[in-house]
């Protein structure tokens, strides 16, 4: 049955929402056109004052911001209020090499861990709960994020951060946690290990897991509930809009719901910045609605994503996104072909294979190479050598299927390619150290 934390606002009719978004832009706007030199320059570049946003639909007006624009303002260029207002930081993983660093003043924490408890509440977490959180804490916002989320829910947080990972299960028995929320790759982790100790699935009291944080595919998440013996649930967020809890899934699976009365979506073509209608592909650009030490307008995330308002079974009424299809600066261009890593590991996964790989590109006179290190189970690795080159010819051919490119496959060890306890890292690309 579905739960919600706030009904207010998830299952708010459309009208409801646009009005909450309209009255929180036009204050929203005023407030940063007020407070930040760097986005009042860039309204002024493009003669829009605050008079001219009157409701949610002016909002196409507004510049855009960038990771640039993030990067050229380190630290405090974006900042709206007193530092002596603001009671916390976080900064980004740094996946895409570039730091960021996140202001927020106790409201916008609070709002923050609203979102994250609304979604601990649609994956089933009550009082009763025992949530165990396993993203790192620190910087990075999905510790934070979570723990604050589940202290709401009510229910008993169990502060494990990332790593240890037998400590984690020794807990998560003796504890009896029943919701975990770590990254994906490290939940995979967390059951490969399981497995190696001989414990069942069954044999823990775990129901349900919410990650996210990073990119993973329908096959991952098949993988995950079965070794953890769960119903695994997707999250979506950046350091930028707070941390994790900008969208977040019900029990359909099919997409996250947006926040929208604290977030608005807008999907642009990353090429010429048009605003796409829904269903159609493109970059995801968030508007934070009512934080206060951090707003950004119109921020564009590289997300690549679709959003939907095709009625949720859930009840909820907050648009839908997809699954992230990968960032637009994660895309990999081997021999003049787009590449998404996430479609070599669907390709990995349906082919029977573990979510422990890596992808390596290189360039070897004037051409792309790349080369998929995928590793076996130790089942796998009973097969004899003559059978091992066959499977990497036949994983060869799929991949090949699925890009048009042809690859090097390399099927390795057990455990020889590096666990992860936060974000994987999954992409070597070799070329730009030589350049
Ligand atoms: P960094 O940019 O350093 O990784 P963040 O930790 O803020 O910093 O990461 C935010 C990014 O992580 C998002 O822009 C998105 O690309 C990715 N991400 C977050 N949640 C998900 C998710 N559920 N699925 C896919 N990608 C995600
Ligand atoms: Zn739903």
């Amino acid at each position: 049955m579905a739960n919600y934390y706030q009904p207010q606002f998830e299952c708010a009719s459309h009208e409801e929402i646009r009005a909450i978004q309209s009255e929180k832009l036009v204050k929203q706007v005023k407030h940063v056109y007020e407070n930040v030199k760097y986005y009042r320059d860039l309204m002024d570049e493009k003669g829009v004052t605050p008079d001219d946003i009157k409701s949610i639909d002016d909002l196409h007006k507004l510049p855009f911001l960038s990771k640039a624009d993030l990067r050229d303002a380190y630290p405090y260029g974006l900042l709206a209020t007193d530092l002596k207002n603001c009671v916390r930081i976080h900064s980004t993983s740094g996946t895409t090499g570039r730091r960021v660093v996140a202001f927020y003043t106790q409201n916008d924490i609070d709002l923050w861990e609203d979102c994250c408890a609304r979604a601990i509440v649609a994956a089933g977490g009550t009082k009763e709960d025992v949530c165990q959180v396993a993203y790192g804490y620190g910087l990075f916002t999905g510790g934070s994020g979570l723990h604050g989320g589940s202290h709401k829910v009510g229910s008993l947080t169990l502060p494990m951060s990332s790593g240890n990972t037998e400590r984690q299960i020794q807990f998560m028995r003796d504890l009896h946690a029943t919701i975990i929320c770590c990254t994906p790759s490290y939940a995979a982790y967390i059951g490969e290990t399981l497995k190696e100790m001989g414990i069942s699935p069954d044999e823990i009291d775990l129901k349900a897991g919410i990650f996210g944080a990073e990119p993973w595919t329908e096959a991952m998440r098949r993988d995950i509930e079965k070794s953890l013996g769960i119903k695994a649930y997707d999250i979506y967020g950046l350091t930028e809009t707070s941390g994790p809890g900008v969208a977040f899934e019900c029990e359909a699976q099919t997409g996250m719901h947006i926040n929208e009365d604290h977030f608005f979506a807008e999907i642009i073509d990353p090429e010429t910045g048009e605003v796409l209608p829904e269903g159609e592909k493109g970059e995801l650009v968030f508007t934070s609605l009512d934080k206060e030490a951090f707003p950004l307008l119109r921020y564009r995330t590289r997300d690549i994503c679709i959003l939907s308002r095709e009625k949720c079974p859930c009840g909820r009424t907050l648009v839908k996104m997809c699954k992230p299809m990968g960032r637009s600066d994660d895309m990999l261009i081997i021999r003049g072909v787009n590449v998404f890593p996430s479609q070599i590991e669907t390709v990995l996964l349906n082919e029977g294979y573990s979510p422990n790989y890596l992808i390596e590109v290189d360039r070897d006179r004037n051409t792309d190479t790349l080369d998929v290190s995928v590793e076996l189970t130790p089942e796998q690795f009973s097969d004899t050598v003559k059978e091992i080159s066959a499977k990497e010819k036949a994983l060869a051919a799929a991949i090949k299927t699925m890009l048009g490119i042809n690859p090097k496959v390399h099927l390795v060890a057990p455990k020889t390619i590096t666990r992860s306890e936060g974000k994987a890292v999954r992409v070597i690309d070799k070329r730009k150290l030589h350049d």
